[in-house]
C-alpha cells in the first residue's frame, strides 16, 4: 500500500460541487469509520479557475495534483465559457492534468446493476448483471500522432492527414495495466485491433501476444473492431476487460457506457505507470440540471470508490462502497435520471448521498 495519502478534490463547474459533495462525504465517513488516513486537499480546474485565475489549470492545481496520490474530479465546462478560445477553454484543464501527470490508462467499467436493468435501451436479459472493463490508452495514438494538418496541395484541394501510431513502450505499458486488471476479474482479456487492415495494430497484436506469456493465467483472445462493435450491442456479456488504442476506445466505451442506460451511473479513472490516478464520472458538467439538487450523484460516489481501489488498494474500502450504493437501489431510490418506473421513488442528489452515508454507516455497524 502507498504511503501517500493525499486526496485532491476538483469539483469542477456545472454539477460537479453538487456531485463531488456527496461523494466526498462518503469518503469521510469511511475514512474516519475504517481509519484509512486520507488527507484532503481542494483545488480549482474549468471554468472555475479560468473565473479566479484566467486559465483552466492553475500551476497551484497542477501542483497539488502531482503530489496527491488520487484526484477526484466532478466535471468542467459549460455554456458561460463556450465562447473562449480553444487554447483556455475548460475542458484543457482536464487534457493538462492527463498529460501532465501522464495518466496513459483510462479505465472505464460499464456495469448494470440489475435494478436498473429497464433502463438500457437493450433487453434486460442481453443486460442485466452486466460488469465488463474497458481499458483505453489515453494519451498516444492517433489523437496525437504526427505529423497531423490540413494542406492545401498544388491542384489547389486540400487535404486532411493524421498518423496513427504506437511505439511497442506505449503498448507494452497498457498491455500491462489489462492484463493486471483482468487477473483481480474474471481473467478474461480482450483486445481490440484493426490488425487486417493498420500496421500499427499489427504491432500492438504482436505485444499483447508477447505479454500474453507474463501472465498465463489469464485468457488473452483478439477482436476487430468492427466486430467488437457489433458483438457490445449483441452479446455484451461475454466480454470481461477489453484493452485498445485510444480512438477505439474512445467509441468503443461510450457504447458500452449507453449499454447500461443511466449516465449518472458510470465512473471513471485515468492512471499514471506509478498507480497514481484522477476519478471522474463519465458524464459532463450537466448545465441543464446545475443548480437544482437532481443530478445523480452515483457515478462521482463510485468514482471515490474505484480511487480507493486501484491508488490506496483500499479494496474493502471500495468494496463497501459499492455495496451501498446497490443497498440503495435496492430500496428503490432513484434520481430523475435512472427512474424505470411507478413504483422508483424518485429522490435529490443530496437525498441521495444521504441514503448512501445511511447505507454504509448500516453495514459498518
Ligand atoms: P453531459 O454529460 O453534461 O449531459 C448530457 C445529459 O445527461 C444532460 O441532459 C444532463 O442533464 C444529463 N446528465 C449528465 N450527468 C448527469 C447526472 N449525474 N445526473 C443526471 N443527469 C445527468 O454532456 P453535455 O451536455 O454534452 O456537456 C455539458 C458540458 O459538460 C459541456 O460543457 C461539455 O464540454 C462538458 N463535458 C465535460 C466532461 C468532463 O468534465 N469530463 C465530459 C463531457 C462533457
Amino acid at each position: 500500500m502507498t504511503d501517500n495519502k493525499q486526496v485532491l478534490i476538483l469539483e469542477g463547474d456545472g454539477i460537479g460541487p453538487e456531485i463531488v459533495a456527496e461523494a466526498r462525504k462518503v469518503l469521510e465517513v469511511v475514512n474516519d469509520r475504517l481509519n484509512l488516513g486520507l488527507q484532503f486537499d481542494e483545488a480549482l480546474v474549468g471554468g472555475g479557475a479560468i473565473d479566479a485565475t484566467g486559465v483552466p489549470l492553475p500551476a497551484e492545481t497542477l501542483e497539488k495534483a502531482r503530489n496527491a496520490r488520487g484526484i477526484l474530479l466532478g466535471a468542467v465546462g459549460g455554456p458561460k465559457w463556450d465562447k473562449l478560445d480553444m487554447a483556455i477553454r475548460p475542458e484543457k484543464g482536464l487534457l493538462g492534468l492527463r498529460s501532465g501527470l501522464e495518466l496513459f490508462a483510462n479505465l472505464r467499467p460499464a456495469i448494470l446493476y440489475p435494478q436498473l436493468a429497464e433502463a438500457s435501451s437493450l433487453k434486460p436479459e442481453v443486460v442485466s448483471g452486466l460488469d465488463i472493463l474497458i481499458v483505453r490508452e489515453l494519451t498516444g495514438g492517433i489523437y496525437f500522432g504526427q505529423p497531423r494538418g490540413i494542406e492545401t496541395l498544388d491542384n489547389g484541394e486540400r487535404k486532411g492527414f493524421n498518423t496513427y501510431v504506437y511505439t511497442e513502450s506505449e503498448i507494452r505499458r497498457i498491455g500491462r495495466v489489462a492484463f493486471e486488471a483482468a487477473q483481480k476479474r474474471n481473467k478474461r482479456l480482450c483486445s481490440v485491433d484493426k490488425a487486417n487492415v493498420l500496421e500499427v495494430t499489427v504491432l500492438w497484436r504482436e505485444i499483447m501476444e508477447e505479454l500474453a506469456k507474463e501472465y498465463p493465467d489469464v485468457e488473452l483472445s483478439h477482436m476487430y473492431v468492427d466486430n467488437a462493435a457489433m458483438q457490445l450491442v449483441r452479446a455484451p456479456k461475454q466480454f470481461d476487460v477489453m484493452v485498445t488504442g485510444n480512438m477505439f476506445g474512445d467509441i468503443l466505451s461510450d457504447a458500452a457506457a449507453m449499454l447500461t442506460g443511466s449516465i449518472g451511473m458510470l465512473p471513471s479513472a485515468s492512471l499514471n505507470e506509478s498507480g497514481q490516478g484522477m476519478y471522474e464520472p463519465c458524464h459532463g458538467s450537466a448545465p441543464d440540471i446545475a443548480g437544482q439538487n437532481k443530478a445523480n450523484p452515483l457515478a462521482t460516489i463510485l468514482s471515490a470508490a474505484m480511487m480507493l481501489r486501484y491508488s490506496f488498494a483500499m479494496n474493502d474500502a471500495a468494496d463497501l462502497i459499492e455495496s451501498a450504493v446497490g443497498d440503495v437501489l435496492d430500496r428503490g431510490l432513484r434520481t430523475a435520471d435512472i427512474r424505470t418506473g411507478e413504483a422508483d421513488q424518485v429522490v435529490s442528489t443530496s437525498e441521495m448521498g444521504a441514503a448512501v452515508l445511511d447505507a454504509l454507516n448500516a453495514r459498518l455497524n
